[in-house]
């Protein structure tokens, strides 16, 4: 079957990747003139690459892993010390560390909070674990609970201060959601932290060893070329029809 995809991003060329697996024939749409959508980068005058932002990979993305697995090129990504870092407001050019070490989840992230000293008061250390074990405990079905809070709320339930929140939990919340914790739903930060937490190396984090047009866009188009899928630029899909397809119904 042919499939048409309107869009070149991960999601799309993902898509294009499986229906190729399943014996189909996709054809991307791109709008522009570059694929990868929210993770695209461009080359500047002096050969250097700049992206759209950085993009983290964490250990808790089964997925996106499987996938780079599957493309053979789980190899391009570089795994950091598995740590969580901060800078300090107060003591600028200095970094918090939050190690976590390699034991059994979710004891490793628990660990990892009540080993720091620069950010966190004991108090503030046991008043967090704690406010983080009905996660632990419930699971999915507390963090979903949590959606009548928003973050800033859910800190103030269980005792974290303003300090506290000013120097964690804005940076946590607006690089897991782009949103100050005053105004996201708890379930959102909670629902990464609570797979942190349940997963022995879900908070890990690897970067790309290039940029993402060469390192994982261009891997992706290879594989789906190779097996019968199209992939174009500059075409920006208009109107898509509902009656039985033939390729004149995309516009
Ligand atoms: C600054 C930044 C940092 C981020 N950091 C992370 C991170 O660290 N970790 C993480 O997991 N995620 C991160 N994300 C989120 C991640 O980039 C996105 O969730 C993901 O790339 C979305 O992919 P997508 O294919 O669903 O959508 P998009 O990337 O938006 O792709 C949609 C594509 O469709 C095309 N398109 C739209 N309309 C048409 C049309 N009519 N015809 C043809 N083409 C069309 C667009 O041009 C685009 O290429 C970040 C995002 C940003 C912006």
């Amino acid at each position: 079957m042919r499939v048409a995809i309107a869009g070149g991003g991960l999601a799309g060329l993902a898509c294009a990747k499986y229906l190729v697996d399943a014996g189909h024939q996709p054809i991307i749409f791109e709008s522009r003139d570059v694929l990868g959508g929210l993770v695209a980068a461009w080359k500047d005058e002096d050969g250097d690459w700049y992206e759209t932002g950085l993009h983290a990979f964490f250990g808790a993305y089964p997925n996106m892993l499987q996938l780079l697995k599957e493309l053979g090129i789980e190899d391009h990504l570089q795994w950091k010390e598995h740590a969580l870092i901060f800078n300090q407001p107060e003591k600028p050019g200095t970094y918090s560390y939050f190690k976590v070490p390699d034991i059994l989840a979710p004891f490793h992230v628990l660990v990892s909070i009540l080993r720091n000293n620069d950010m966190l008061t004991w108090e503030q250390k046991f008043r967090f674990a704690l406010g983080l074990w009905p996660g632990v405990v419930r699971g999915q079905k507390y963090v979903e609970a949590m959606d009548k809070y928003s973050l800033l709320e859910w800190l103030e339930l269980q005792g974290i201060d303003k300090r506290v929140n000013s120097d964690i939990f804005i940076a946590a919340s607006k690089a897991l959601t782009f949103i100050n914790p005053e105004d996201v739903s708890a379930t959102i930060p909670l629902t990464a932290i609570n797979r942190f937490l349940q997963e022995r190396y879900g908070s890990k984090i690897a970067f790309l060893d290039g940029s993402p047009n060469e390192r994982l866009c261009q891997p992706m188009v290879d594989y789906i070329t190779e097996r019968g899928g199209q992939v174009f630029t500059e075409n920006r899909s208009k109107k898509l029809s509902s009656t039985p397809t033939t390729a004149s119904n995309i516009s």
